[in-house]
Order: structure tokens, then sequence, then C-alpha cells
């Protein structure tokens, strides 16, 4: 059981990754998935939560509609299928939350909105306002104009610079993989499982197990530094299997599903110099 309680939590990030929300065979959307997901972001609106979903998959749901086989590499063609991409996910998340009568905005940011303060201050009042309406935010990296000076690059940072920005008290990673291991469990069979990290220090290294995938681009290096950008501004992290979409609920029973990153409030810390250059 979690030392902290989320059947109390207020504000809530869920970050899914392109690999949980789409077919790995053929790249196009996992609509099973994603009607689990958005079922249970209305539940835990229904629980009086504020919710926000931070989601990746424009460059891979693109990428299935014009027939590309990989991932594309220059960045023309990315912007071009991100384009493609976002339009097509927002109204698949439009339909799927409009039948449960919820709500939902799209936000896109690029880094640029985060250090610019005149930017920032518009983007937290307009989140704050879709909080006030109990609208859900559906958020994502502006990657048809984010080139790599402006970019996140990764949406686990992304969402836990979200979190920092709306004092959310909880992000969820859903991850390919169960939480943080001691080491790559694909390749080292002693690679013990951590339930829960009281102090981000002391797991700095432990970025090893790399799980990756072609599609998204996040691995353990990137999630700890989003655990270190939640913690510090003062939200519990928990990183999950989002093959198993169930553990959402599972987390806000405070049955543990995943790796615990403990809240370590720090205001001598300003979360957006964590990120990387
Ligand atoms: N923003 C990218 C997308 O929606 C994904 C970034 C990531 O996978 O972390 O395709």
């Amino acid at each position: 059981m979690y030392g902290h309680d989320f059947k109390e939590k207020k504000r809530v990030i869920v970050k899914v990754g392109s690999s949980t929300i789409t077919h790995e065979e053929t790249g196009n959307i996992d609509y099973t998935k994603l009607e689990r997901l958005v079922r249970q972001l209305v539940d835990l609106r229904a629980q009086g939560k504020d919710v926000c979903l931070v989601s990746s998959g424009a460059v891979a749901v693109g990428r299935y509609a014009i027939g590309l086989k990989e991932r594309p590499q220059d960045l023309a063609t990315k912007q071009a299928c991100a384009s493609i991409g976002q339009a097509y996910l927002m109204s698949v998340y439009q339909k799927l939350f409009s039948e449960y009568n919820q709500k939902a905005g799209q936000v896109l940011i690029t880094k640029k909105t985060m250090t610019d303060p005149e930017s920032r201050a518009n983007a937290r009042n307009t989140f704050e306002q879709l909080f006030n309406l109990g609208v859900i935010p559906v958020v994502n990296e502006n990657d048809t104009v984010a080139t790599h000076e402006i970019q996140f690059g990764d949406n686990d940072s992304l969402s836990a610079i979200v979190a920092a920005l709306v004092k959310a008290d909880a992000l969820i990673l859903l991850s390919d993989i169960d939480g943080l291991y001691t080491d790559d469990p694909n390749s080292n069979p002693n690679a013990e499982f951590v339930a829960v990290v009281d102090n981000i220090d002391d797991v700095a290294n432990m970025a090893s197990s790399d799980s990756s995938s072609d599609l998204g681009t996040g691995g353990m290096t990137a999630k700890l530094r989003a655990a270190q950008i939640a913690t510090f501004s003062g939200a519990d992290m928990v990183i999950t299997n989002g093959a198993h979409i169930g553990n959402i609920h599972r987390i806000f029973e405070n049955k543990d599903k995943g790796t615990l990153f403990v809240a370590n409030k720090r205001d001598d810390v300003r979360v957006l110099d964590l990120l990387e250059d």
C-alpha cells in the first residue's frame, strides 16, 4: 500500500505514450485501449478530481495515415505527420469523451510556452479555466512547429512540467514497463523491481532499464527526469504499465501498481532548469 493516499488526490495528470495507444503490428490506433483510457479518466472526474491527459501519438498516427513504414527522420515529414495525426487523434478523443458527456479541450505547447513568462502565465490561466469548467485538457507538444531548439522532445518531461505548472498532486506515466528496475529486466534476470522511491537522488543512475520503442521517444532516463520535476514540484508520481489501463483506477484505490516516486517539494529548485537543453 502506498504511503501517500491517492484517494485524496485533487488534481491528476495522466501521460500516455504512443506505444500504449497504437497497435504494434500496424501502427494504427488501438481503439479498445483508447476507449478504456477515456473511461478511466471520466471516472476520475466522476470522483471530483481535476483531470488532464498528456497524450503522445501525433507522429505515430499521422505516419500510419500516410502509410510510412518507419518513424520519419527528417523534420519536415515528422511535422507533417504530427499535423495529420494530432487532428485525427483529437477527433477520436472528442468522440470517445462525448459518449460520457465529458468535454475535452486541446492544449498544444512547446518549450517556449513554458520558458516565456507571459506564455506560461497564459497557459496556466487556460488550464485553470478548463478545470473550472470541468473540461479534461488533452495536451501534446506542438510537434508541427517545434524544432529542436524549442522542443521538450519527450512527453514524459512535458507531462511533469504541466504537473508543475498546474500544481497537480499526482502524475501517472503509463509506460511499456511495470516501473523502475535496478537494471534492465530484459537482459538481467537479477534485476529487481523498485516499488517506492523516497528520494530521487538515490536512483539517478538506474536509467539502464531503458525500454524504448520506435514509436515514442521517452525511455527510463526521460522518466527519471520527469520524476525529478514532478516530485520537486510537489506531486507524487507513478510509473505503471500501460498494457493494463485498469492500473489507473488501482493506483487511485491505493493498490500499488507500479513504482511510486514520493513528492518532495523543493522551493529552491526551478523545475524548468531540470530540462535538458
Ligand atoms: N509528441 C510526440 C507525438 O505526439 C511524442 C513524443 C513522445 O513520444 O514522448 O507523437
